[in-house]
């Protein structure tokens, strides 16, 4: 062993009068010794400092000075047989599926305050957390015996134990010779039922992580908005004028999905995130937008997504249309909001103006390149007051008659077609109406395809 390590832990060893427990001694030195353990580590030390053993039940009135004998009891055989217990018996009462969990704990602060004042005084190098420590010692277990997998990054489930209760002085104060004062005496008292109650003060909830499923919808008819919307009167309480559903409007891009989704999942709160929107009056054709479905708790994820697929095109009557749909992680939530801006939107809009046009007369609009357009007024309520640049990449017309023809436009991202057309009152410029020098304005909108171009 290094001469450092062991000056560090002979130190470790004096300035907690001996009182550490194996998993804490070896804890200091989880990055230089190897062992598959702390404990085994911890063992190492004390045979190559020739130290005893740090005998729990002769110095159960002095318990570990850094863990106060936490990481003894949390691995006793005792404690691990009734966490699992109670998770079992969680999963069963929810009827909970799930393949992969992750470990949470708490322990009282002033352990974790402790223990980095010993990280501190013997300069320890890249000591093991002590939370990390016991969420690892009862992943594996819990692996071992519930036969599923721990994951880091994006787990199923997460299992939080509460150890705060748990060690045997629970005391706040750092005054020790008080704590093994008490302890003495209880000791004294009923030493038996003590030591046989501690586990039971462990407390383990169930976090049900949700389940991301992305997609891409179609939204063949008009006036249906893509998300639930609230009344504006009752704000979704219910009241006379929305005949008492709390909604704006009975149906939704959202609901014709999440109403199957969520049944399947047996959850009851969801949440729809979109690449972008279109307005409530504006079609969505094509390959249709992505889109991230987000199921809160679900107690199903074993599903089958084509066969939900189609029961939901099934329910949704041809209104919508839900194709490509897939499991995802959880970043693709965020993902898809910021990538709207770098997509490329084609849209086809009927055009009506004011005064009559020529073919001829419509082929200035192939000018129209970097439009500058101010928020329009339409939304300036809910977005900041500012110019944006954006590029129209392509342009086609067709006439129709005297007064009116359908454009097709290529453009970037969050450019408002319908401000581009009527110019929104000299806010969006150039637009369709100066060119054409006659006011035109957007009567039917369709978003024909959603494309990303990076
Ligand atoms: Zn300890
Ligand atoms: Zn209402």
């Amino acid at each position: 062993m290094d001469s450092n390590i062991k000056l560090k832990a002979e130190k470790l060893i004096k300035i907690t009068n001996g009182n550490i427990c194996n998993h804490c001694l070896g804890r200091k030195f989880s990055d230089s010794i190897e062992a598959s353990n702390n404990e085994e580590r911890g063992q190492i030390i004390r045979s190559e400092l020739n130290i005893e053993n740090f005998d729990l039940s002769e110095n159960s009135y002095q318990p570990c000075e850094i863990c106060e004998n936490l990481l003894i009891k949390i691995n006793t055989s005792q404690s691990k047989e009734y966490i699992l217990k109670k998770v079992e018996d969680k999963i069963n009462f929810l009827e909970l599926e799930y393949d992969t969990f992750l470990i949470g704990s708490k322990i009282p602060k002033s352990i974790i305050e402790n223990d980095e004042k010993f990280n501190e005084l013997i300069q320890a190098e890249e000591p093991e957390n002590i939370k990390k420590d016991i969420n690892r010692s009862i992943g594996e277990y819990l692996e071992k015996h519930l036969q599923k997998e721990v994951n880091f990054k994006d787990s199923d489930v997460v299992m939080l134990i509460d150890l705060r209760n748990f060690t045997a002085n629970n005391s706040k104060n750092k005054d020790y010779t008080k704590d093994i004062k008490t302890s003495v005496a209880k000791n004294q008292k009923n030493n038996d039922s003590q030591e046989n109650s501690y586990v039971e003060k462990v407390k383990v909830r169930i976090q049900i992580n949700p389940l991301f499923i992305e997609g891409r919808y179609l939204k063949n008819v008009r006036n249906i908005p893509q998300t639930k919307w609230p009344c504006r009167k009752c704000k979704g309480k219910g009241c006379e004028a929305c005949n008492f559903t709390g909604k704006m409007y009975q149906e939704s891009v959202e609901e014709l999905i999440s109403n199957i989704v969520l049944k399947e999942t047996k959850s009851r709160i969801s949440k729809f995130h979109g690449a972008g929107r279109e307005d409530i009056d504006v079609r969505m054709l094509g390959s249709g937008r992505p889109f991230v479905l987000e199921i809160k708790e679900p107690k199903k994820r074993n599903l089958d997504l084509d066969k939900i697929g189609k029961k939901v095109n099934d329910y949704s009557k041809g209104k919508t249309e839900y194709h490509d749909l897939k499991f995802v992680e959880k970043i693709r939530k965020a993902e898809i909001k910021v990538s709207s801006p770098d997509t490329f939107k084609t849209y086809r809009a009927l055009v009506e103006c004011e005064e009559n046009v020529s073919k001829e007369e419509l082929a200035i609009l192939q000018s129209l390149n970097i439009i500058n357009q101010r928020t329009p007024q339409r939304v300036s309520h809910r977005r900041s007051d500012k110019i944006r640049k954006k590029e129209v990449k392509e342009l086609s017309t067709k006439l129709l008659n005297p007064k009116s023809f359908e454009m097709i436009v290529k453009t970037e991202g969050g450019l408002y077609i319908k401000e581009l057309i009527s110019g929104d009152d000299g806010r969006t410029k150039p637009s369709v109406s100066d060119l054409l020098k006659t006011k035109s304005i957007c009567k039917q909108l369709d978003v024909i395809e959603v494309a990303s171009e990076k």
